[in-house]
């Protein structure tokens, strides 16, 4: 199916009720999957079946790997009557089955509409001794009418902190640091840890999906991979020195409420990707540290920077259209203007305030010559026709798989980055974050200019070196 090929580009009409494509996906499914970067957590959907196997589907599609969730599997009844007896029964059957640790719940849109109250159903399965010793139930309204996978995300990391941080009483640990990686893949939360022990100090890295949605072949399944933030680790994130949450929408709730229960203190840090983005992910590191940066990570920044500098011929002045998430949108502009290059057209579904001004921020004197929106109209239709109307086409796309229509019917280069990529495989091994993870995104970005030039190429200009 072509993205509406057949509409012109005059078509670029003011909406304010209709979205074509949006450039989000549903609330759960970001509740789902920071909820499996909880070890021994089975994701539990409080709805229908079709909305769990959507949001499962969505997940195992981009990651490769099956995600595991219960669902309290709606039907008629409990439409009408509401939840609760189906919840109970979940509730009873996942621990007696599945034997997890913790049991996330996240509502959807049908259950919050019909106004089922999680907590009081959960107290109601304690009462009941439905929750064997030492088990949880945790939970997320996440009602997809509102925000997008993003908030989702960030809404279930924030109950991790309100369900299971804890403060001793004691001095906190001096070198002990909350890391809230923001939604990046697996391989991005492994860099991150990495980043954190050298600078000298021990991350508490929660959601941590790695060693879960990356996980090795064994042939043998395990329900509960080796990987995610154990339940005693997130417990001692009250009595850690300072908080860094990495991207304001995914993250900053978590951060803001572990500062409200355990008096921890937090910074907000833009998403690490790109130079400028790292180094201030470094440089607070090092104020936490006591000063000290070991030479590994200043050498990661030297070939960065030498990469940079080789490459910078090819990057400037190009353009590009760029949709997706708003912690991953503001890192990625602020790279590519770094690069000398010029993010044209930005859009991303997720509402948020703050968008607008942190664009703004990063896009400095480039903004007049860019288009960024936001919202529910900010969707692939309109980026679309964006970039069907522009006389200049842009020379490259960076965006999810939903991108590679646009792609298609205007002969653009695209490099998938974000969520969800479901035609592609890997890209969870890779990082992006870091020195070492842009470094990558440098090489995507390059060899998609160098292939295009090659293929357009008359054979008189066709270069060995380029
Ligand atoms: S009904 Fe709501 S929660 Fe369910 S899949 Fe659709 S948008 Fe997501």
């Amino acid at each position: 199916m072509t993205l509406l090929r057949h509409t012109s580009a005059d078509q670029d009409v003011q909406r304010e009720a209709l979205t074509v494509n949006p450039a989000k996906t549903c609330q759960p499914i970001g509740a789902m999957y920071a909820a499996l970067g909880l070890h021994r957590c089975l994701p539990h959907s409080h709805g229908s079946q079709g909305c769990c196997a959507y949001h499962r589907s969505t997940l195992s599609r981009h990651y490769k790997e099956p995600a595991m969730a219960g669902t309290s599997s709606f039907t008629e009844g409990s439409s009408v009557f509401g939840g609760q007896a189906n919840l109970l029964a979940a509730i009873e059957n996942i621990f007696t089955v599945y034997d997890p640790d913790v049991i996330a719940v996240h509502t959807t849109c049908l259950s919050e509409t019909i106004g089922d109250d999680v907590p009081q159903i959960v107290e109601a399965a304690i009462d009941k001794g439905l929750l064997p010793e030492g088990k949880m139930v945790i939970h997320a309204n996440t009602p997809s009418y509102v925000g997008s996978h993003t908030t989702g995300f960030a809404t279930m990391t924030k109950a991790m902190v309100d369900y299971i941080a804890q403060s001793s009483g004691a001095e906190k640990i001096r070198d002990q640091v909350n890391l809230i990686p923001g939604w990046v893949e697996p391989a991005d939360m492994s860099e991150l840890k990495r980043l954190v022990k050298l600078m000298g100090l021990d991350p508490v890295t929660f959601p941590d999906t790695s060693g879960v949605l990356d996980s090795p072949q064994t042939g043998i399944h395990e329900m509960f991979p080796a990987g995610g933030a154990t339940v005693d680790s997130i417990r001692s994130a009250g009595d850690s020195c300072h908080t860094i949450a990495l991207g304001p929408i995914c993250s900053g709730p978590a951060a803001k409420a572990l500062f409200a229960k355990c008096q921890v203190p937090q910074t907000t840090l833009p998403l690490p990707i790109g130079l400028k983005a790292t180094d201030q992910f470094i440089m607070k590191l090092r104020e936490i540290n006591g000063g000290f940066v070991p030479d590994e990570i200043m050498t990661e920044r030297g070939r960065l920077l030498d990469l940079m500098t080789d490459m910078h011929q090819y990057f400037y002045g190009k353009t590009a259209a760029l949709w997706g998430d708003p912690d991953q949108l503001v890192s990625l502009a602020e790279l590519l203007i770094t690069l000398d290059m010029i993010p044209k057209f930005v859009v991303t579904g997720t509402p948020g305030k703050k968008f607008f001004k942190r664009m703004g921020d990063v896009l400095g004197d480039h903004a007049q010559a860019c288009k960024v929106d936001q919202g529910s109209c900010a969707d692939m239709f309109q980026l679309h026709q964006w970039i069907k109307s522009d006389p200049d086409k842009v020379d490259l796309l960076i965006g999810n798989t939903y991108g590679k229509y646009i792609a298609r019917d205007e002969d653009i280069p695209l490099i998938r980055h974000g969520f969800p990529i479901l035609d592609r495989i890997g890209h969870q091994h890779f990082a992006t974050v870091g020195y070492r993870g842009t470094t990558r995104i440098l090489e995507q970005i390059l060899d998609a200019f160098l292939d295009r030039q090659d293929r357009d190429a008359p054979e008189s200009g066709f270069e060995l070196v380029m």
